[in-house]
């Protein structure tokens, strides 16, 4: 079973729901119904999957983690929920109503253009808040390091993160899926793979992608952005790794995992479990906080 789920379930999964949407495509389905509810069954999955074969236990979830997860899905979870899924919704109901130029081409080449097009933008945003200096590099990386401080990468960890980091992905989205002028249709099947890639990003199960790691983000290529080790944490792509390839930050190496997950200098930060600090981080960034209670 664990070599089925290896090589196998990502594979299989990824082709499930490319059928399943282009099913609800040409069924004259309600979009955002089927999108909702095959996404909320291919969570169910992922997340038992995850519970009976995970890859690391250390990075596994734990009590002490899913409370923690739970206290930012209260906080922040629902906005950033919103904003992910909802500037994807208004982009495809604005593009319906207003058929821009693109949205004559055929699908296929609509969905090329979107993804490499939105993925450029979230490239550098994502890049910028993780490497660039100054007062704006400094204040785009106190809204973005919150999903960097769990040491511990696993689906439902995927809801750490500050409300400002969504709402800035939320503008570039809706700005770049709203000037590109595609159809309604290319738009819902690129946000429907970018949330299975956001989804299995995060899956701590062991998945040899081979191949698909070159075209699509993963659970091997964002690991290594999440590493603890500055030199191997690059891809900042979150559907493809495309603008990583071109940029010099792919990182991928099918027999290697990081060692150590999380910021490369946490004793510089609050711990993920310290919310009320992490959130002030943006606008307060001398917060004093302790670390007596660092997770494990
Ligand atoms: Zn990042």
């Amino acid at each position: 079973m664990a070599t089925f789920i290896r090589f196998w379930f990502y594979p299989l999964l990824l082709l499930a729901t490319l059928a399943f949407a282009l099913l609800a495509l040409y069924a004259d389905a309600s979009l955002p119904i089927a999108f909702s509810t095959f996404a909320a069954l291919r969570l169910a999955l992922l997340l038992g999957v995850e519970l009976c074969w995970p890859y690391r236990k250390t990075w596994a979830i734990s009590w002490r983690s899913f409370i923690r997860d739970l206290k930012y899905a209260v906080l922040v979870g629902g906005t950033g929920f919103a904003l992910k899924f909802g500037a994807t919704w208004l982009a495809i109901s604005a593009a319906d109503e207003r058929r821009g130029a693109l949205a004559q081409w055929p699908l296929i080449l609509q969905l090329i253009i979107v993804a490499l097009t939105y993925e450029f933008f979230q490239y550098w945003q994502h890049r910028c808040s993780h490497e660039a200096r100054g007062p704006l590099g400094r204040f785009l990386w106190r809204t973005h390091l919150q999903h960097h401080l769990p040491r511990r990468v696993y689906l439902l960890m995927h809801v750490v993160g500050h409300p400002l980091n969504f709402a800035l992905i939320f503008i570039l989205k809706f700005s770049v899926l709203y000037a590109l002028g595609a159809s309604g249709a290319a738009i819902y099947l690129f946000g429907v793979l970018l949330g299975l890639q956001g989804l299995v990003s995060h899956f701590n199960v062991q998945i040899s992608a081979g191949p698909l790691n070159y075209l699509l983000v993963g659970t091997e290529l964002h690991r290594h952005h999440h590493s603890a080790n500055l030199a191997e944490a690059g891809n900042y792509g979150v559907l493809t790794p495309f603008w990583d390839i071109v940029f010099g930050t792919f990182r991928y190496d099918a027999n290697k995992a990081p060692e150590a997950l999380g910021v490369s200098a946490p004793e510089h930060y609050p711990t993920s479990n310290q919310i009320v600090a992490t959130m002030a981080l943006p606008f307060y960034p001398a917060v004093p906080y302790s670390r007596k209670n660092d997770e494990p």
